[in-house]
């Protein structure tokens, strides 16, 4: 018998969503890690007064603005499989964070979740097809979004992040890590990411 595991869940403010029947097609996106690429990753956040904005990260969506590139979410969140907070104030903090992106004039098309993790206590959330390294939510969006992943880039802050990009065909798979040596893939400020996705897109 075919095992179906669980899949992500999808956030979209509602006023967005119309965005999924518009004719252009396929499209490109911008897939972004959230903890450590869009807000600093102080563990488990999931309130606005924990927030604290990644520099730089507000004109990074807008290079991907600038080309029609759909900005989507793709972030893992164990903390829901601990228990750590509800999947409802995790929802409720996501809207916030679309928010304050729409306040900068940026779309995010959507936040893709995975609420799983291998340690739940409930052994419904343990297994997936989305935690990453797994492509599932990026597979996900692109069925979703009819999203051309090759013509697409991703950027997280983990080894996981890329090599879900990687599996799952996304074509610019950039790691941001401020203390990183120079290297191929890897971006050392939001600026420098700019750059690479500019040309990318172009
Ligand atoms: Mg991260
Ligand atoms: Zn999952």
């Amino acid at each position: 018998m075919p095992v179906t595991l669980p899949s992500c869940g999808v956030y979209e403010r509602p006023e967005d969503a119309h965005r999924l029947f518009e004719g252009y097609d396929p499209r490109r996106a911008l897939f972004l890690d959230r903890d450590g690429v869009i807000n600093a990753d102080h563990g488990y956040v999931h309130r606005p007064e924990d927030t604290e904005w990644i520099p730089g990260v507000f004109n990074l969506c807008r290079v991907a603005i600038d080309v029609g590139a759909l900005i989507i979410v793709v972030t893992n969140q164990a903390g829901i499989a601990r228990g750590y907070y509800s999947e409802q104030q995790f929802l409720d903090y996501t809207g916030w964070v679309h928010g304050q992106f729409a306040s900068h004039e940026i779309v995010l098309q959507a936040t893709c979740y995975c609420p799983h993790h291998p340690d739940a206590p409930d052994p419904a959330l343990r297994l997936c097809s989305c935690r990453k390294p797994l492509p599932g939510m990026i597979l996900e969006a692109a069925r979703r979004y009819r999203i051309d992943l090759g013509a697409s880039a991703l950027l997280g802050d983990k080894p996981w992040d890329v090599q879900a990009g990687q599996a799952a065909g996304v074509g610019l798979n950039l790691r941001f890590d401020p203390n990183a040596m120079a290297e191929p893939g890897v971006v050392r400020t939001m600026q420098e990411a700019g750059q690479v996705l500019h040309r990318f897109f172009e």
